[in-house]
């Protein structure tokens, strides 16, 4: 049999296919197109052109001197950040997206204090807009059809870095309960061709690796008869009823040594504690779930050049925000049937 040839595979990160988009190309963008690529990315369907983000309505006048429209339906003025994630933010455009190529660049994350350095921005400001990316990341990643074929699943405690042992046999009595910290992670990951890991991520917090959280999330994710593999943990065993499931013995120690992991779920932790310990520290549950998705995505486009993950992520930040007041209007959520009826605004025009 063939030996892997691993070595002769030049590693992606470090290929011309990796790079697609730098710094000092954007810098010398002039603003309109830095302008024109806000306006493609906020709106793709019209190919840029804009509409009311509150009526939908096409007729607008142009401000030409303030970037923004004025809609001659309901009158409203908007601009191309007008109730999406960026609504509020007083940077320069192009700053914003020179943000988004570091982001994209920083594999593992990086601080915010990072962040204020590279862009001469105040520590709040440099903060803001990586917490508003991480919250736009978490708000749009329902993009996609529900998961199927082979999908791995499991939890770990990574507040403080300690993992129960696997084996019920193998914890000291009544070690279970009581010095389980609070938030456990689950990750739900869609396995991609053989080799080519996972190709789709999910993460919850939940209180402790318990079996309702785990069914519910993954029945609400996962097509029925897909196949779950997991550990022996019997928090996993009622996933049996409507999956196909596959119960793997884990020899390898959940405390060992970073990244030593075949196993997809694990591949995730293994991330996600490198940039749990060297950029965050500690976390409330709330932005726990945020890190967490954060590495979700970046394990997804980990295969993606940077200018593509780099327009992704404004992409994301230009759609509607949770708490943006036009938000009920065409958010589509699978968890909201009324909503996810809604693809377009009501009185958006067909192409003509
Ligand atoms: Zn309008």
């Amino acid at each position: 049999m063939p030996s892997k040839n691993h070595t002769h595979e030049q590693h992606f990160l470090l290929s011309a296919k990796a790079r697609s988009l730098s710094i000092p190309q954007i810098a010398e963008w002039d603003e309109e197109t830095v302008f024109k690529t806000f306006r493609e990315l906020r709106w793709p369907k019209t190919g840029g052109e804009p509409y009311c983000p509150i009526c939908g309505s096409v007729d607008h006048y142009f401000i030409k001197g303030r970037r923004q429209w004025r809609c001659k339906d309901c009158g409203r003025t908007y601009s191309v950040t007008s109730g999406t994630w960026l609504h509020s933010s007083n940077l320069p455009l192009k700053t914003i997206l020179i943000a988004m190529v570091l982001l994209a660049n920083a594999v593992k994350g990086v601080s915010a204090s990072q962040l204020m350095r590279h862009l001469d921005v105040q520590y709040k400001t440099a903060y803001t807009l990586y917490h508003k990316l991480r919250s736009a990341l978490l708000g749009t990643r329902y993009d996609q059809p529900a998961m199927k074929g082979e999908i791995q699943t499991d939890g770990a405690y990574l507040n403080p870095y300690k993992r129960p042992a696997n084996r019920a046999m193998d914890r000291p009595d009544g070690d279970r309960e009581s010095s389980m910290p609070e938030s456990c992670i689950l990750v739900i990951r869609q396995a991609g061709e053989k080799g080519k890991g996972a190709t789709r991520t999910l993460t919850y917090v939940i209180d402790k690796e318990n079996a309702k959280d785990i069914q519910y999330h993954v029945e609400d994710n996962v097509q029925p008869g897909s196949t779950i593999v997991s550990d022996e943990h019997s928090a996993y065993g009622n996933l049996q009823v409507n999956f196909e499931r596959v119960v793997v013995n884990h020899k390898i120690c959940y405390c060992g040594p970073e990244g030593e992991n075949t196993n997809q779920a694990e591949s995730f932790f293994a991330r996600f504690r490198r940039m749990f310990k060297g950029q965050i520290h500690r976390a409330s549950r709330e932005y726990l779930e945020l890190y967490a998705n954060e590495v979700a995505y970046r394990e997804d486009t980990r295969r993606w050049d940077n200018g593509r993950i780099a327009f992704d992520m404004l992409g994301r930040m230009l759609t509607l925000a949770d708490d943006s007041p036009f938000r009920g209007y065409w958010s589509r959520s699978r968890r909201n049937p009324a909503v996810a009826s809604l693809e377009s605004p009501p009185s958006f025009p067909l192409a003509a």
